[in-house]
């Protein structure tokens, strides 16, 4: 097969401009998030460098060829920077220009000698496995962000920066752009196909990356109860069911912790639906007051909430019902100019080994129920034998 490497080179050329032109439309047209301009820029000035690069018969000290490697390089570097605005960082443009304007600087200056021209190739190397590895630690240390298509993302850059960095070793023995010796069509073939490849694949994942992140959004907004912000009941079965997983390899216990409010209808009735919320949001922050940072809060219902306690005992577990129900006391005694005595009643059990979360759960539920039997404003611990 004979391959036209000019040809070729114009091709990508037209790829990345077309690519870089549709990520400014998307900004443009439909979000205006400016990380989609950010993305744009790596893709034209790839396009940019790969222009100054289609005669790929001049000589190695062509001041076009310069250019045009200087170009590519800044493509590499904000592509960085464009993943570090995706995520929220503050972009460093000025050291993406600084280095590799050194490098065109010290390349056009001193390198009529083969050494130095050597020099020159490895530190371009240098400078693109730098910035590959640089954006592979930001989607790495963003990881906790736990979008499938972050963790591609991360592996793509992570091998690119390992090709990058053995062909820098490699440079005395390899043709240019992938070292410093003279041009061979292989290299300029494999140089051209890694950076379509780097480029499309970036591309979609990073699309995909977006999307995944505007759906974990909605997705953490369907789990809030939009009231108080505490977890809702969906978030409270979601949550289970992971707790349940887990418990099945390592068995650490945790306390549920089941409490309403007393008599919130006559509440209502009295003070009006408005105290009413003012009062559910009060029980809220009793909760979220007195638990743990890792302890979780939800509301269930109505007036009925929820208290997920892991390595939790049932005595503490009931020690903390109490001063939830102390708390909440005081919480909502004054709400506007009046006063009332609102108060809750508890339910709490601890988990038993190999029972389900929704046997744990009816325990601690009838226990509330006999918290409410017995006169309210008191906690009740279910019994471990206590069939639900
Ligand atoms: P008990 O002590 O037995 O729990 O008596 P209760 O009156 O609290 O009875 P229950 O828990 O069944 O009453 C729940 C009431 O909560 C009924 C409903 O009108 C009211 N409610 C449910 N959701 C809201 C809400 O978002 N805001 C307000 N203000 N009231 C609510
Ligand atoms: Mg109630």
């Amino acid at each position: 097969m004979q391959i036209d490497t000019s040809t070729l080179i114009t091709y990508s050329t037209v790829l990345m401009a077309v690519t870089g032109g549709l990520f400014v439309l998307f900004w443009w047209r439909e979000t205006r998030t400016r990380s989609a301009l950010w993305f744009g820029l790596p893709f034209l000035m790839g396009a940019t460098g790969a222009a100054f690069l289609i005669d790929t018969h001049a000589g190695p000290y062509d001041l076009n060829l310069k250019i045009g490697a200087w170009f590519v390089l800044m493509a590499y570097g904000f592509g960085w920077q464009a993943v570090r605005v995706f995520y929220g960082r503050r972009p460093l443009p000025i050291y993406v220009i600084g280095s590799t304007l050194l490098w065109l600087a010290l390349s056009v200056t001193v390198i009529d000698e083969w050494r130095l021209f050597a020099f020159s190739a490895a530190i371009r190397g240098v400078l693109v496995a730098a910035f590959n590895g640089l954006s592979a630690f930001e989607f790495w240390r963003n990881r906790d962000e736990q979008l499938p298509s972050q963790k591609i993302l991360f592996w793509i850059f992570a091998v690119y920066c390992a090709f990058d960095t053995v062909r820098t070793l490699l440079v005395s023995i390899v043709p240019l752009p992938l070292g410093a010796l003279p041009t061979e069509t292989w290299a300029i073939v494999m140089f051209n196909l890694m950076a379509v490849t780097l480029a499309l694949s970036v591309t979609v994942f990073m699309i995909a990356l977006s999307r995944e992140r505007v759906s974990m959004a909605n997705y953490q907004l369907a789990l809030r109860d939009a009231m108080t912000g505490v977890y809702n009941r969906r978030a409270y079965f979601d949550h289970m069911n992971q707790l349940g997983q887990m418990q099945e390899g390592a068995q650490s216990g945790y306390a549920l912790l089941v409490f309403d409010i007393d008599q919130f209808k006559s509440i209502n009735d009295r003070f009006g639906h408005e105290t009413g919320d003012m009062i559910i949001i009060r029980a809220t922050e009793a909760a979220q007051s007195v638990l743990r940072r890792h302890d979780k809060v939800y509301r269930f219902g109505g007036d009925e909430f929820v208290c997920v306690l892991t390595d939790t005992s049932l005595d503490e577990a009931f020690a903390a019902a109490e001063r939830i129900r102390r708390t909440f006391g005081q919480l909502a005694r004054d709400i506007g100019q009046q006063t009332l005595d609102a108060t809750i009643s508890a339910g709490v059990a601890i988990s038993r080994h190999s029972e389900t979360p929704e046997h744990t759960f009816a325990r601690a539920d009838k226990a509330l129920y006999a918290a409410k039997q017995d006169g309210r404003n008191r906690t009740i611990m279910a019994p471990e034998t206590m069939p639900a």
